[in-house]
């Protein structure tokens, strides 16, 4: 099946594609730049807050884990100084002041999301302390959707009632892979059974959704493998599932070195887990969502794909109604009124910055109106599978590059729109991010790192 599916797809371009899919963020920022960011921000900001009736969407960046997993591409420090999570706490609330001078405090969230780094490597206390601070800048209701990313080797029942009660509706654990051999390679081992017990408990405690994350692409990762790890998630029955393709880039994380480059698999056996994937998903109850995402048949963002209301932001596919993403922590992604930010990853920068009263933004972007109708048209691309072709008016190199996929098969060119073909889909975040710099794709589905 996947031989056919592909079989006249030139190996060059499987290649190719593996290598636009394989690394969603993470650009080198430019030179200098920073304060202009920080001013256009600060300007969105405030604009903003004389709007508001607009929804906005909350990420909490929270840097901290026990170990290193092998594969990591994020931005983390390893300590078991509780103290330093203290001291990021203090400067947290900080930043959250400097927003919210902008925006004005108490601005409803219709979406909060604690990602990392392990959100649930806070203790008990720093994670009530955080909340507090959280619900002391803004208003979070029944009404916002809220969701926290963690690991489920450091969590327990007490742990995951704290969060129920401090109002998480949604958690996402990290499991990559339950095969022995891939979780010894990868340094992240969960039994099956200790991810179905969490599972258990965090249904039993009354989480209206369990995801779970997997990767594919790990060392030592088989076809037989992964279909077992696959069968025994489905057993699990998470509500949703999200399949990210694994980057093996240890000249910039050196950690990665320690995995052996020989036991991974290639971008021709990378594509044969993915199918193997789509198919046991879709044979077993679940919608194929966008590039990465499975949900359960009748789970809203499976209605919202279906009626064309999906959107894809930095923390993933929503249909929720937020506009607007602020970002708070280290390295975090946000998205006011076409001003594209990402935080200081440096801790110590992003603690001066803010010490010194700054947001404290590594880089931003504005949007151009090509920049605007490019984030539109690769909105569709990743959320509707098609671009209407009045989007690509005036973007002549990127329609052309689309237009030259039909070769392969991967889209189909018709009168008003580009369709993305059932073989396309599986090199959808290729087909929106190759780079080709002359057409301004960038390397990353929300913009191009320079301010205009
Ligand atoms: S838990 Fe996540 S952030 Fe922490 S080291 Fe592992 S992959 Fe990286």
């Amino acid at each position: 099946m996947t031989a056919a599916l592909f079989a006249d797809i030139p190996r060059e371009l499987i290649e190719r594609f593996d290598q636009a899919t394989s690394d969603a963020v993470g650009l080198p920022p430019p030179a200098g730049g920073q304060r202009q960011a920080a001013a256009h921000y600060a300007a969105s900001l405030r604009a903003l807050g004389g709007r508001p009736e607009e929804p906005v969407a909350l990420y909490v960046h929270l840097p901290f884990c026990p170990v290193r997993c092998l594969y990591c591409a994020c931005h983390t420090t390893v300590t078991h100084d509780g103290t330093k999570i203290d001291r990021y706490l203090d400067t947290l609330e900080r930043e959250l002041d400097l927003v919210t001078e902008r925006l004005g405090r108490g601005r409803a969230l219709a979406q909060l999301h604690l990602g990392g780094g392990t959100p649930n490597y806070l203790t008990d206390c720093q994670l009530i302390r955080l909340m507090e601070m959280l619900a002391h800048h803004f208003r979070i209701g029944t009404d916002t959707a809220t969701n926290i990313e963690c690991n489920p080797r450091r969590t327990s029942a007490g742990q995951l009632d704290l969060l129920k009660g401090l109002g998480f509706k949604g958690v996402s654990f990290g499991i990559q892979d339950l095969d022995a051999r891939v979780q010894h390679a990868i340094g992240r081992v969960n039994s099956v059974s200790l991810v179905r017990d969490v599972c258990a408990t965090a249904r039993d405690i009354g989480f209206d959704c369990i995801n779970l994350d997997l990767i594919y692409g790990l060392p030592n990762q088989t076809p037989q493998g992964f279909a077992s790890t696959l069968d025994r998630v489905i057993e699990i029955s998470p509500d949703r599932v999200r399949l990210f393709s694994y980057a093996h880039h240890p000249t910039t994380r050196p950690h990665q070195y320690a995995i052996d480059a020989a036991s991974l698999p290639g971008p021709a056996e990378k594509l044969a887990l993915l199918h193997g994937a789509v198919h046991t998903f879709t044979e077993s109850g679940y919608s194929w969502i966008g590039v990465d995402s499975f949900v359960r048949n009748g789970d809203e963002l499976a209605d919202a794909q279906a009626a064309g209301t999906l959107r894809h932001t930095c923390i993933g596919y929503t249909c929720g109604p937020a506009r607007h993403l602020l970002a708070c922590g280290t390295s975090s992604l946000g998205e006011v009124d076409g001003v594209y930010v990402q935080n200081e990853p440096n801790a110590d920068a992003w603690r001066k910055a803010i010490e010194a009263g700054r947001l404290p933004i590594l880089w931003g972007h504005r949007l151009s109106d090509d920049d605007q109708r490019r984030h539109q048209a690769i909105q569709h691309l990743l959320c509707n599978l098609e671009v209407p072709l009045n989007l690509l008016a005036g973007l002549a190199a990127d329609y052309e590059r689309l237009v030259r996929c039909a070769e392969h098969g991967l889209v189909e060119v018709g009168t008003d729109r580009i369709k993305v073909t059932p073989r396309g889909r599986y090199f959808l975040r290729g087909l929106c991010t190759q780079t080709e710099p002359s057409l301004g794709w960038s390397n990353n589905h929300w913009g191009v790192p320079q301010l205009r």
